[in-house]
């Protein structure tokens, strides 16, 4: 659909003609037959392009019927684009590189640029973006001259599943240059359909006239065949990041195992907060208001119950972190993390005993005991 302009839309006119004037079959001057216009967001604001087209005017010439258009006007934006290509390079930059949302990126092209897109034209402009990112990356030319360099070639395969039920993503990505050679969606990881993405990075290695050093994947058992069978002879290696997932396995398994047992010791956090709580609310309202909690230890707790909320705060946070891989496994840093909280109670019980702490606190201790 055409874009609407606002009728208060000020453009900057811009006029362009055909360079190469001359006719390539009669060698006759061509003349300007007609004007195309076009309106554009540029990151300069929004564009009059005027083009003017032209043909050979010598009714007997055979290309006499063909129109031709300026040459500058494919370097603005492709046909039917209503955003220029620094906008739509500035757009693919924001959302690749930086990682911005389209909401973002619609949000700073209204404020900054005045260019006023909804969500599903970004996501259009972004899709248009990736492909022609996907053009240039397999553009032999440029292929060419990256590996022009290079002595040999090492490939690596895998198959990526974006969400769980989807298609998976099998990627070929070339290692020495850390670029990715075919990507294709495939429902089924059989040897033929592998072997289609295998067959076309072999072409690609040819038409590069660079021998394959090396394989390295997963090794589940349509890469293994389909390597054997179209890289004879060629090393196929088991890909270090999945060998070391699959030795962290026993570890990972350990360290949960210890994860289990740390939580079934450390409890009684509720009854603390519990108890704290109906000391605050006791302080404000009447003693009466609260007559679950035992009195005895409400007037011990009451200088500095928010502690001993923070404590538990800051406990609960540690046994409910689960972040960490095999290097850094979660129980791991569950243990670190309770030998630190254990650590600062008894400084504090330690202090308050020596007398440098006016205000005591039951909650601590309550904590330090409850674990
Ligand atoms: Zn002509």
């Amino acid at each position: 659909m055409p874009y609407c302009w606002p009728d208060d839309t000020v453009f900057t006119r811009l006029e362009l003609s055909v360079e190469d004037r001359r006719c390539h079959t009669c060698g006759g001057l061509l003349t300007v037959c007609d004007h195309r216009h076009r309106r554009l967001f540029t990151l300069t604001g929004p564009v009059h392009v005027v083009c003017k087209l032209a043909h050979c005017p010598d009714r007997t010439c055979p290309t006499h019927t063909q129109t031709h258009s300026p040459e500058a006007e494919m370097a603005l934006a492709m046909p039917w684009w209503v955003l220029g290509w620094d906008v739509v390079c500035w757009l693919g930059h924001r959302r690749f590189a930086r990682h911005w949302s389209v909401g973002q990126i619609r949000a700073e092209l209204a404020d900054t640029y005045r260019i006023p897109v909804s969500d599903d034209a970004i996501e259009r402009s972004i899709r248009r973006y990736q492909q022609m990112v996907a053009a240039r990356q397999h553009d032999p030319s440029r292929l060419a001259a990256a590996y022009a360099d290079v002595e040999a070639v090492m490939l690596s395969i895998d198959g990526l599943q974006p969400e769980k039920g989807h298609e998976t993503l099998y990627v070929v990505r070339e290692l020495t240059q850390k670029r990715v050679w075919c990507a294709e969606a495939l429902v089924s990881s059989t040897t033929e359909e592998v072997q289609r993405l295998l067959t076309q990075a072999r072409e690609w290695a040819e038409r590069l006239e660079k021998p394959v050093r090396l394989w390295m994947s997963d090794k589940q058992a349509a890469f293994v065949r389909g390597i054997a069978t179209t890289f004879p002879g060629v090393p196929h290696r088991y890909c270090a990041n999945h060998f070391l997932r699959d030795v962290a396995k026993p570890v990972l398994a350990a360290d949960s195992h210890a994860k289990v047992q740390m939580r079934r010791k450390v409890r009684g956090l509720r009854s603390i907060e519990r108890e704290v709580g109906a000391t605050q609310r006791l302080a404000v309202l009447a003693p009466e208001a609260d007559e679950t909690a035992p009195v005895d230890s409400l007037q011990a707790a009451a200088p500095s119950p928010n502690v001993a909320l923070d404590y538990c705060a800051a406990v609960r946070g540690i046994l409910n972190d689960d972040h960490g891989g095999p290097l850094h496994p979660p129980g791991l840093r569950m243990a670190e993390a309770l030998g630190e909280v254990q650590a600062s109670l008894q400084r504090n019980l330690a202090a308050q005993k020596g007398g440098l702490r006016t205000t005591s606190s039951r909650g601590e201790r309550a904590t330090l005991t409850g674990g």
